[in-house]
């Protein structure tokens, strides 16, 4: 049996994004469209179908003419509502996402910082295609989570989410991590820890970049080495992990000292590579630094910038006030900070002030060396 779930926007002619959504199978997930009505009724149907994912556009007041103005209201209101019910009967708690035009994103959503809490992830109308098949296996992945989430819910042991054995679990048994876990009081609070500290933060996981920057190799070519990482036992498969790839961190360290017989970042990209190429029988391509394009550079990490693999000592401490302890500190490269790529506004990146001193100095260097 597959998951269902609700679509919901004010202008009939993007209900097109509930298919859309949806995986092509009956063991998948499947959205129906449901037009906009009064909120708090429209939340009450929502909530006691007992949906297994509600989709939603932001702006459900656009078009006041197809509906009422009596109707009118945000998506984040929406799903406000759905959340409370959610905090008293936990059991029933489902994902939520933003569907939303990327220009009107920009405009309404990202400066209504109260609103992004209530989002599980958010999608672009623009790139939700009927090919969007990673959109697709993301939702899916949203709601295989959340039932692993509801199944473990009042078993005192929340952290066997992410499936480790209990010679690694100390991995992720973190007094900072358990105890948001234990202290949240519905699935939807710890998918949000989880999605926001574990799966989109390098630390307790790597991401493909991540992994390509400790191995010295091109981003590109990481295709190339995820059999041997596979075969070595290192992807995440715990909560979400289908949705979105993860190694796990400590079993790639573990795994890479072994393998290149010293700490990888010791070395060059271009002694990696080469040992990975002679041990595997592969051409794989060494990373190249972002700053003088050598590969003779000890690069170390991925930007979080630009996310090419970049070394250390050409690189910045990004300003990431909410660091977990268990998480790794982000690092933008020296030539996004020349090439004044980190962004405009409250979303973008910016330098810690440990390193604020030398970014004049980097900006205004002339040779690459
Ligand atoms: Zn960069």
């Amino acid at each position: 049996m597959g998951y269902k779930g609700f679509y919901v926007d004010d202008s009939l002619t993007d209900q097109i994004f509930a298919r859309r959504l949806s995986t092509r199978d009956n063991e998948g997930l499947t959205l129906s469209f449901k037009p906009v009505k009064e909120a708090a009724d429209l939340a009450d149907e929502i909530f006691e179908a007992h949906p297994d994912l509600v989709a939603l556009d932001f702006r459900l007041d656009e078009n006041l003419a197809e509906t009422n103005l009596r109707h009118a209201y945000k998506g984040s209101g929406l799903a406000q509502l759905l959340r409370d019910r959610a905090a008293v009967e936990p059991q029933w708690d489902f994902p939520i996402v933003l569907v939303s035009n990327e220009q009107k994103y920009h405009k309404y959503y990202r400066p209504d910082g109260t609103a992004h809490d209530l989002f599980d992830r958010a999608y672009f109308k623009e790139n939700v295609s009927e090919d969007s098949t990673e959109a697709r296996r993301e939702l899916l992945s949203l709601c295989e989570g959340y039932e692993a989430l509801k199944a473990i819910w009042s078993s005192g042991d929340r952290l066997s989410v992410f499936g480790l054995t209990d010679k690694e679990r100390h991995v992720v048994n973190v007094q900072e991590l358990r105890l948001a876990l234990e202290d949240a009081a519905a699935p939807h609070i710890a998918a949000r820890i989880i999605l926001r500290d574990i799966i989109d933060r390098t630390g307790i996981l790597l991401s493909d970049g991540e992994v390509a920057a400790r191995l010295g190799i091109s981003p590109n070519q990481i295709s190339l080495v995820t059999p041997m990482l596979t075969a070595n036992d290192i992807p995440y498969n715990g909560v979400f992990g289908a949705g979105w790839r993860r190694w796990w961190a400590h079993r790639f360290d573990d795994w890479a000292e072994e393998y290149f017989k010293r700490r990888p970042t010791s070395l060059t990209a271009a002694e990696r590579a080469r040992i990975i190429s002679e041990k595997e029988g592969l051409e794989v391509e060494a990373a190249k630094s972002p700053w003088n394009d050598s590969s003779d550079e000890k690069v170390a990490f991925s930007c979080a910038c630009c996310g090419r693999p970049t070394e250390i000592r050409h690189s910045l401490t990004a300003f990431d006030p909410r660091v977990p302890r268990f998480g790794q500190r982000k690092r933008i490269c020296w030539d996004c900070i020349q090439a004044d790529r980190m962004g405009n506004g409250p979303a973008a990146l910016k330098i810690d002030e440990i390193d604020a001193n030398f970014v004049d100095e980097v900006r205004e260097r002339a040779t690459r060396d």
